[in-house]
């Protein structure tokens, strides 16, 4: 025995000489030992000699080690001799251990990302790859089992919308095999990937390449649909915020049109001006409208209303509008389709629609418009990415025009995008459908193939109740009246067009020009104001908070509220509650007028307590 097995056994110089050998091994191989010599003495049988083995070896202090084991017989004349060799493997046996961990873990981590990956070696042959690298690819797995990497590429080859591009990247990488890439695959399903590939390394030397493939698709989606509402979002308030201080500038012209054309005698030629006046201003009033509709606020003139009456009333109309030669066909519901409709603005929807559809026929074709009630269930809500689930009128309107790729279709709902030349097409008519669409918590989506034709399909939210809910004033002979009212408003030229007309009709007239003054003009004047009119935006206190503290003092106090935005945007903005009386701008006169009374003439609202 030389030093370093005793060592390696935990004895002693000289320790073990004249032993017997089995000390060094654990039971049962120890209680075996000299059974198992005599039997090879007897019968030749081996067992150890002559072959490596891998062994348990017990050391002095009786713990145990891994160990290889080579033992040979020796004659020496009649004398025979064994001599071991022994090897201590516990850290070989320790690296394997780690190995086998590793494995395991990267084994594990392979298949457990969302990644699909695949690794080749230099020539691009596959050696390993996830499952999730097959199921993205959709490539079979006898392909995969057979490392068939031709048909692999060839299936990539296939489905993508670039496959040069993809190919050059490829073999580019191949001639550099230190490179490091990223890029983006398009499929043509529309599917979106992202490749990230790096080399495989061990040590210095490089002997292959991972390449790692996400499905971006979903994300992209969602990223774009959040650009787009975020785009639309942005217009809107632009619109909104146009409109609604043109309402004001409309409000004092139509106002003091009017104001003139009483004033004026019959035969005045001068009249024919002023219509011409009006008549521009009235155009002007309809396109705020339709910016404020686009800027999402609530329909002017909602009420529950049955989307197949709109639909046949507005198709005599829309006939007209197409042409001869373009064939309408209009099949409505047999059951009734109720919605929170303006029905004025659903008709704009129809026209806009029907006006593209004859645009893209040029001339000839058919426009087929259809009603039809729908449940949007989780399935559309998940394969669309919006909606709310429940059951829906859906107003299909589709023509036989020219169609439109995928770029147009993406984009035609944005304001002014237009892809008709200059004069012909302004790009608002959709996106005033869609901001309609929007205002009435519906849906619209459109489906269109190049030379075929296109159909936009839009869902409403059904309603129980019927027919329409109709609180309509006589507004064309409004009477005047001798009461007090506080008017309080910002705009000079809104305060000078109400003191002519409320002056005009009888009414004493009290001015604010702001919320505060609005206060302080109520307390001076507390006994003989019956009534508020009260602008809703204002600087140093708004509508509701002039109405409030003035409330505070006298309870029962009336009152009105004017604003260029319509009452849904208003209370969304936490002012207004509902149920208050309101009017919006740009307000006639007689409209006006017929308000004021209505109210005067009305209950007092109950005092607060
Ligand atoms: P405009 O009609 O003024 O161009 P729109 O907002 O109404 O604006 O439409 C925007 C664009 O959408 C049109 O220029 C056209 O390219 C496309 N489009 C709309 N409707 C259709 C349709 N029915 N068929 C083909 N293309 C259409
Ligand atoms: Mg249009």
């Amino acid at each position: 025995m030389n030093r370093s097995c005793e060592r390696m056994f935990g004895y002693g110089a000289g320790e073990l000489a004249g032993l017997n050998v089995s000390i060094l091994m654990p039971s049962p191989f120890r209680e075996e030992h000299d059974g198992y010599i005599a039997r090879y003495l007897r019968t030749g049988e081996k067992r150890v000699i002559e072959s490596r083995r891998e062994v348990v070896a017990r050391r002095k202090d009786g713990t145990l080690f891994p160990a290889e084991l080579a033992v040979s017989e020796v004659r020496l004349g009649e004398k025979r001799l064994f001599s071991g060799m022994i090897t201590d493997i516990s850290e070989r046996k320790e690296r394997e251990a780690e190995m086998r961990r590793t494995l395991s873990l990267l084994g594990a981590t392979l298949e457990s990302t969302a990644d699909g990956i695949l690794v080749v070696d230099l020539g691009g042959k596959i050696v390993s790859c996830n499952q999730k690298f097959a199921e993205l690819w959709r490539i079979p797995a006898e392909a995969l089992s057979d490392h068939d990497d031709n048909r692999a590429l060839a299936s990539a080859h296939e489905q993508l919308t670039d496959p040069e591009a993809f190919l050059a990247k490829v073999r580019d990488l191949y001639a550099h095999p230190e490179a490091e890439s990223r890029d983006v695959l398009k499929f043509k399903d529309g599917r979106i990937f992202e490749r990230y590939s790096k080399p495989q390394r061990i040590g210095e030397s490089i002997v292959g390449r991972v390449w790692s493939f996400s499905d971006l698709t979903e994300q992209r989606k969602l990223e774009a649909q959040l650009r787009q509402s975020q785009k639309m979002e942005a217009l809107g308030t632009l619109a909104g915020g146009v409109a609604h201080d043109f309402n004001n500038i409309l409000t004092a012209i139509i106002g003091f049109s009017n104001l003139l054309q009483m004033n004026m005698e019959e035969s005045d030629p001068r009249r024919q001006h002023l219509n011409q006046i009006l008549a521009a201003a009235e155009r002007a009033t309809g396109l705020t409208q339709s910016l404020l509709a686009y800027s999402r606020n609530k329909p002017l003139n909602p009420g529950r209303v049955n989307l197949n009456e709109i639909v046949r009333k507005v198709g005599n109309f829309l006939s007209r509008l197409i042409g001869e030669d373009v064939e309408l066909t209009i099949t409505v519901a047999d059951e009734a389709l109720n919605v929170m409709a303006d029905d004025g603005q659903i008709e704009q929807v129809l026209m806009n629609l029907a006006t593209n559809a004859r645009d893209a026929m040029a001339g000839e074709g058919s426009l087929i418009i259809r009603t039809g009630p729908i449940e949007l269930d989780q399935e559309f809500v998940s394969s669309h990415g919006y909606g709310i689930t429940g059951r829906y009128a859906l107003v299909s309107v589709s023509d036989t025009g020219s169609g439109m790729d995928r770029q147009t279709a993406e984009r035609i709902f944005e304001p002014f995008f237009t892809t008709k030349q200059m004069g012909r097409g302004t790009g608002l008519g959709l996106s005033i459908v869609y901001g309609i669409v929007k205002q009435h918590n519906g849906y619209i989506n459109v489906y269109s193939e190049v030379g075929k034709g296109t159909t936009f399909n839009i869902y409403f939210p059904l309603t129980e109740v019927a027919e329409k809910e109709q609180n309509a004033v006589d507004m064309r002979h409004p009477k005047g009246g001798i009461e007090t009212i506080l008017h309080v408003e910002d705009s000079e030229d809104i305060r000078a067009l109400m003191r002519e007309v409320l002056t005009g009709a009888g009414y004493t007239v009290i001015e604010a020009v702001d919320g505060q003054d609005g206060v302080e003009k109520f307390r001076e004047h507390r006994e003989e104001v019956q009534l508020l009119i009260l602008d809703v935006i204002m600087p140093r206190k708004n509508g509701k908070e002039v109405y409030d503290e003035v409330r505070a003092m006298k309870g029962d106090i009336k009152c009105i509220f004017t604003s260029g935005y319509t009452a849904d945007i208003i209370s969304r903005k936490g002012i207004l509650e509902e149920g208050y009386n309101f009017v919006t701008k740009p307000l006639s006169p007689n409209a006006l007028l017929a308000k004021v009374r209505e109210v005067l003439d009305g209950e007092s609202p109950p005092a607060r307590g």
